[in-house]
């Protein structure tokens, strides 16, 4: 028998955690025949809750959950995880300027950075999920010096794979014919999703898709605003497809991408493209072995320059106001 994997969730008794931690238990996240052990971390207010999920998933009978423990305290939730999945946020709340939103999230993401720094196992992963995701992730990984920087890792994905559903939509083709689907940039309305790299069966995207309009004026705003379009329809936010998101994003970098094809990551920049270095900013990264790489040597056009470069400079701005704020 192998040794279960240690996985942390914040925010577990939230929305996008009840979605979550089903398909962690059920053996999704890591692979085949992989048992984990979950430790979830909930503000005191919510762990009563977070007990009420773990009873459910107790009634699932998962063969492969070998424990569930629950905490308030960030010190005790990160000793020894292997991945950790940092999902619980301050939600923006009406009439929240953005430096006080930075500044209620630095007070979570420092102390849990920390938290991993002095507990965490050697080979710890981290994904960041809570809003602003990127932003987030810079603050935990400023206080784990002791962990190297490409750990940290934002979400990306769930813009990855609703481009990867529009496109499919447009070319009237199954999202398993597209490869090479980029996100640049920051997890908001400015990221960039770039089909000139992409593929579909083989042949460049844009040249088959062929409708500058429909990129400009529908693809890209499609994709960015998707998150408001689903709270406007449903009523509630898009909880699960972020959760099925973070899934693929883990599982994506545990056992790596497939020959010639590329997942998208907010990765720590090594200047990569024009990025500065150092801000945890969208890529188009290839996997294997546990480690991600950027793709290199890509033609950025005039079109993507000036929209991966806005998106760039919004991640630059959130830098310098959380050290403003003297969160890094
Ligand atoms: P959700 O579970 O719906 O969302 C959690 C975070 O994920 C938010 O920051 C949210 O950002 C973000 N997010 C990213 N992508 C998406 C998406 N596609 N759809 C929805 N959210 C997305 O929030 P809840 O309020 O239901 O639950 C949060 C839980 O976290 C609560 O139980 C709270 O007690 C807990 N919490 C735990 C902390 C801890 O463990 N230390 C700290 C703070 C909170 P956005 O708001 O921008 O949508």
């Amino acid at each position: 028998t192998r040794t279960p994997v240690t996985v942390t969730v914040t925010g577990a008794a939230g929305q996008i955690g009840y979605a979550l931690l089903f398909r962690i238990a059920s053996g999704h996240l890591l692979g085949e025949g992989v048992p984990v052990r979950l430790r979830l971390l909930e503000i005191p207010q919510a762990v009563k809750a977070a007990e009420g999920t773990a009873m459910e998933l107790d009634d699932c009978a998962f063969p492969l959950l070998s424990g569930i423990d629950i905490f308030d305290d960030a010190g005790k939730a990160f000793e020894g995880a292997n991945v950790a999945l940092l999902v619980g946020a301050r939600p923006r709340t009406k009439g929240m300027e953005r430096g006080d939103l930075l500044e209620a999230n630095g007070g979570i993401f420092k102390p849990q950075g920390e938290a991993i720094n002095a507990g965490a196992a050697d080979d710890i992963k981290v994904l960041v999920v809570g809003n602003p995701a990127n932003t987030n992730a810079l603050i935990a990984q400023q206080h784990a010096p002791d962990v190297p920087a490409e750990r940290f890792t934002a979400m990306t994905r769930l813009d990855h794979n609703r481009a990867l559903a529009q496109l499919s939509k447009k070319a009237g083709v199954s999202v398993s014919d597209i490869r090479r689907m980029t996100i640049w940039g920051n997890h908001s309305a400015t990221q960039y999703p770039d089909i000139f790299h992409a593929e579909i069966a083989g042949k460049n995207a844009a040249e088959t898709v062929n409708d500058q309009n429909w990129l400009e004026n529908d693809f890209i705003p499609t994709v960015a605003k998707r998150g408001a379009a689903i709270i406007e329809a449903r009523g509630a936010s898009s909880a699960a497809s972020a959760a099925s998101a973070a899934i693929d994003h883990v599982h994506t970098w545990v056992n790596g991408t497939a020959d010639g094809d590329w997942t998208s990551m907010a990765v720590v920049s090594d200047g990569s493209y024009g990025v500065a270095e150092g801000l945890i900013s969208s890529f188009p990264v290839t996997a294997k072995d546990g480690k991600w790489e950027i793709v290199q040597g890509l033609e950025i056009d005039d079109f993507s320059r000036a929209r991966i470069d806005a998106s760039v400079a919004e991640l630059s701005e959130e830098r310098d106001a959380v050290r403003k704020l003297g969160l890094i």
